[in-house]
């Protein structure tokens, strides 16, 4: 029997259990699931049907291939034919007693539905997930993320059920946030990635330096990829005098979905929630372990609006290694990137966040960067943007050349690179914006 530390572990017997025992376990949610799916949800009795599968077909987890995809596009469409939640939902509204809203780039928001239950669970395992990354009813945790509508609000109830002392900041301005973190010392912070970068360059303006005057020594990240590249994210570390813990999370699903333990080696998947289907986005097979493929998500235990096989759009690779905390949760190995922001440069797929990881290595660069993307008598042109710092007194050229072939080792694509002076780049509050691809404007 595995030896079970409670300090080390939230429900040591379930986090530590065998993947043989994960494997039982989601089996059995599973049918319950699709039942309740298939019993309560107009939607999901037609798409079965339609596909001409019933629940005796699901005998093992690779059975859920018979069953039909979910996509972005469904669940809205399904929302405004069925207003205002749509069929996809599984109980009678009395049951529902919390909604999040999100508004996707066509701008009707879909709604995401809990019962009392799904949100009393939810919350749990974000205690679990905090857990898993350090974090004690000893620390003041700051959450500065939105709480309008926004599923990541409610995830600072899971670091006060842990017993943190949980400071609900929300999206305050930066000087003000920074002030709050300081008069009541706190000692953890989630924002996304962009902003603890910008919040920590801001700080170091007004002539505080985080890692000295500031308390912080966890900040939680999500929202973008930058937490799981290891250059952004030692970057980030090195500003606050902080570990830096990137979490996953889906607006249709829960705040959180996955997130870092304090080996940082993954994301750890709550595996008794969602279940993680890795697939070749052509052929919607899956891939191999390791390899990168589109993820979708079957959820396993919300009973207001199950969501089954939901292709994210996020291009990601997973891993089932055991990892050194003893956790056997299947593991997030990174988000490389969205479906819809893989640019094909020169016939070559490629994710901002493999530029990223080549930019943020470099301490001659400041680590803001962008893709400029034209084509010249018709054939593409990938411009990396990057800054030098303030104090960078060697050669450009130098410098402009050993970026090229880094980034050329690194994507498989031919850059071209220009070197800008420090500040020039816009930068990025919250979600960065790092591509700028005139390819549309020049074809003719
Ligand atoms: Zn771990």
């Amino acid at each position: 029997m595995a030896v079970q530390d409670h300090d080390a572990y939230w429900h040591p017997g379930l986090e530590t259990q065998s993947r043989a025992d994960w494997r039982k376990l989601q089996l059995d949610l599973l049918k319950d699931h699709l039942r309740h799916a298939y019993e309560g949800s107009p939607y999901y009795r037609a798409a079965f049907d339609a596909q001409g599968v019933s629940l005796g077909d699901l005998r093992t987890l690779d059975d859920l291939r018979r069953f039909p995809f979910l996509d972005k596009a469904t669940i809205r469409d399904r929302q405004v034919a069925v207003p205002p939640f749509g069929d996809l939902v599984a109980v009678p509204e009395r049951e529902i007693v919390y909604i999040s809203a999100s508004s996707g780039s066509t701008g009707v928001p879909t709604a995401s539905p809990f019962t009392a239950k799904d949100f009393e669970e939810w919350i749990d395992y974000e205690a679990r997930q905090f857990w898993s990354s350090g974090l004690r009813p000893t620390d003041r945790y700051a959450h500065a993320l939105n709480f309008s509508l926004f599923v990541g609000g409610p995830c600072v109830l899971g670091a006060q059920k842990l017993g943190a002392l949980s400071i609900h900041a929300g999206t305050l301005p930066s000087e003000r946030l920074l002030a709050v973190l300081n008069q009541f010392r706190a000692t953890a912070l989630w924002t996304t990635p962009s902003y603890a970068w910008h919040l920590g360059e801001t700080a170091q303006r007004e002539g505080i330096d985080p890692a000295r005057d500031l308390a912080v020594r966890r900040l939680f990240v999500a929202g973008e990829p930058g937490g799981s590249i290891p250059e952004t994210r030692e970057r980030i570390e090195a500003l606050w005098g902080a570990e830096v813990y990137d979490y996953y999370g889906l607006s249709d699903i829960f705040g959180s979905c996955a997130g870092m333990c304090v080996e940082k080696d993954g994301l750890h998947w709550a595996e008794d929630h969602i279940l993680v289907e890795v697939l070749d986005p052509e052929t919607l097979e899956p891939v191999a372990e390791g390899e990168r493929g589109e993820l979708v998500l079957t959820t396993l235990r919300k009973r207001a609006r199950p969501i089954i096989r939901f292709r994210t759009g996020d291009i990601v690779s997973v891993t089932t290694e055991p990892c050194r905390c003893g956790r056997t949760s299947l593991r997030l190995k990174g988000v490389h990137g969205r479906l819809d922001d893989m640019l094909i440069v020169k016939g070559v797929n490629l994710f901002p966040g493999d530029v990223e990881a080549v930019v943020r290595q470099d301490p001659a660069l400041t680590g803001e960067y962008r893709l400029v993307l034209d084509r010249v008598e018709r054939l593409d042109r990938l411009t990396v943007e990057a800054e030098h710092t303030q104090g960078f007194n060697g050669d450009l050229e130098d410098l402009r050349g050993r970026l090229r072939r880094q980034l050329k080792a690194a994507t498989g694509v031919g850059a071209e690179v220009a070197l800008l002076a420090p500040g020039t780049l816009p930068r990025a509050v919250h979600k960065a914006k790092r591509i700028d691809d005139r390819r549309k404007h020049v074809w003719s």
